[in-house]
């Protein structure tokens, strides 16, 4: 048999099945006297304690192997001795309630909440919560840890899902590849698989139910697909295709460093996307040329206050300082549709894509859109700054944007406070009406950068968060293709640089169609840098541009994806 999932970490693995159910409590809800209170509350500190000293070991483990894994850890303590939530689960057993039950109302009212915050990436938090749940619940039932730190043989992992402890302390020598229920590709396990490089195929309808321990399966976390019972024929054709596989990753590494030139010797800025200052984020702007896409709205999520000038203007100094003189792009907030803050309340909208979304937000907020340009023009004085407005729909936008800037500009001159007057101003191309005048649009800035996502998106009249239309949103579609090339021409014409941000501009297949087009400049995550390097160095810029002249003409996004993992088989 064969089942669809959903490759996040690309691999192939062949091996046996280990069914991996982590400890589930099932507690009763139960009551206490008065006097059981003080060995309830007792108990619980009990449980708490063990709970830390199993932790503590786990991350003396981890931050030998891998410090940035330990930080997880480190995030469960922090949970572990909430000191709101411990003064709830004490007052939940003061109200008569069992220490297990009281732990798990508490929690669980946590993680209802977290549950539900518009950020994706927030709400995979809850897991982290859902994690120290069950881990304080084993242990006020006295039950003995089970993990995947210590594995006999190496093992192909299926589960509903793993929670982060399970994932940070596996044994990654042993697991072979990792497949579970549910998970996207921005949960713990995903992130965790790539950063191993284990194969992970997500999303696997009932896994759990349809395998059992000992079967012998193929992972296939390059096409999406989990193959059981394969017969030596088949093991024999996925050994040829995982030795290719591995034979190209290795390949594609050694590209990771270095700049990016084409075959005939063009060189192409590779810039990565980047949501934080943080270690991780800074380590990968080594290997790239600046930074393409700041989206800065991370900042301001997952908090209860917004950010200050001042906490914003260390980040986006930090991250300017390490570009040297490579340009940062830092995009100016872009909230709304499928990004809340908590630390703003909104009004409720019918269609949030199409709302009161990100620069339309900031110039109906002005106190906070100045706050953000304040932070940003000061920083800037630390390196080569390029801002840029999101959601752009038309030149009274650009307009109204630069106004604001100008008067930023006018009050720190006012202030005698120091900023920097060199700073370029550009605008994310995600809405098709400003992609079709963008012969106009080129006048009024200094740079642009097309956000493919949401173009895509308003093009194809398609919800990008929407899983049950997916099959609608078609990135490769002919009308997104032409916008996309009458943006660069225009901007070309205009001997101003443009970019792509968006997912395509990591695209593996859309790479020969942009160069085609005539972009020169492509900004990704860190994941997908090496792979974007290899295949630049691999393309002709004359082949490149029939290639591109072509898909526009074809009929259908089918077509062209066809016609386009046919001809990039040798190069991919
Ligand atoms: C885009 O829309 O392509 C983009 C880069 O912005 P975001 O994905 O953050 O909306
Ligand atoms: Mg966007």
């Amino acid at each position: 048999m064969v089942y669809q999932g959903n490759p996040v970490s690309e691999g192939i693995a062949m091996g046996k099945v280990m069914l991996y159910e982590p400890f589930v409590p099932a507690v009763d809800v139960a009551t206490i006297a008065k006097d059981e209170i003080p060995a309830a509350v007792d108990h619980y500190e009990k449980a708490r304690n063990s709970a830390k000293q199993e932790l503590e070991a786990l991350r003396t483990r981890l931050q030998q192997d891998d410090p940035q894994k330990a930080k997880i850890i480190t995030a469960h303590m922090d949970i572990l001795f909430d000191v709101a939530m411990e003064e709830e689960i004490h007052d939940a057993i003061s109200d008569g309630k069992s220490t297990e039950a009281a732990v798990d109302k508490i929690f669980k009212k946590y993680i209802k909440i977290i549950s539900k915050a518009a950020d994706e990436r927030i709400r995979e938090r809850a897991s982290d919560l859902e994690d120290v749940r069950c881990r304080l619940l084993r242990n006020c039932m006295g039950v003995p840890e089970r993990n995947l730190a210590f594995l006999t043989e190496p093992v192909i992992v299926v589960a509903k899902d793993l929670f982060p402890s399970d994932t940070a302390s596996m044994d990654r020598k042993k697991v072979q590849a990792i497949v579970t229920e549910v998970g996207g590709p921005t949960s713990h396990t995903a992130i965790i698989a790539r950063s191993y490089e284990i194969p992970a195929l997500l999303g696997v309808e009932n896994a759990l139910s349809l395998l059992h321990n000992g079967q012998s399966v193929v992972v296939d976390a390059v096409d999406g697909r989990l193959m059981t019972d394969p017969s030596e024929e088949e093991l024999k054709e996925y050994g040829k295709k995982a030795d290719l596989f591995q034979l190209r990753a290795e390949e594609t590494k050694k590209y990771l460093d270095g700049d990016a030139f084409t075959k005939d010797g063009t060189k192409i800025e590779v810039e990565l996307n980047i949501g934080s200052a943080n270690a991780q984020e800074i380590d990968g702007m080594r290997h790239t040329n600046g930074v393409g896409l700041f989206r800065s709205e991370f900042l301001y999520m997952g908090r209860d206050t917004l950010p200050t000038e001042e906490e914003q203007y260390k980040i986006y100094r930090k991250v300017l300082m390490q570009a040297g003189d490579d340009p940062v792009i830092l995009r100016t907030l872009d909230i709304g549709g499928d990004k809340k803050l908590d630390c703003l309340q909104l009004p409720k909208e019918d269609n949030p894509f199409l709302g009161n979304r990100a620069l339309r937000l900031c110039l109906s907020h002005r106190d906070i859109f100045k706050t953000q340009l304040r932070a940003a023009l000061r920083a800037g004085t630390a390196g080569n700054l390029w801002l840029m407005f999101p959601m752009v729909g038309s030149l009274d936008d650009i307009r109204n944007a630069k106004e604001v800037v100008r008067e930023v500009q006018q009050e720190l001159d006012c202030e005698k406070i120091e900023y920097s007057k060199k700073i370029k101003i550009g605008i994310m191309i995600e809405i098709p009406a400003i992609a079709m005048i963008a012969d106009l649009a080129v006048k009024e800035v200094d740079f642009a950068s097309i956000g493919t996502n949401d173009l895509c998106q308003y093009t194809t009249a398609v919800d990008r968060m929407n899983q049950n239309i997916a099959k609608y949103y078609q990135s490769y579609h002919p009308a997104l293709l032409r916008l996309i090339r009458y943006a660069v021409e225009q901007f070309h014409k205009a001997g101003k640089p443009i970019s792509v941000c968006g997912e395509l501009g990591g695209d593996r297949l859309a790479m020969p169609v942009l160069l085609g087009f005539g972009m020169r400049r492509v900004s990704m995550g860190i994941s997908a840098v090496a792979r974007a390097k290899k295949i630049i160095s691999r393309l002709d810029l004359g082949e490149a541009r029939n290639m591109a002249e072509r898909v526009c003409q074809m009929e259908t996004a089918g077509d062209v994806e066809a016609y386009l993992t046919d001809a990039l088989k040798d190069i991919l």
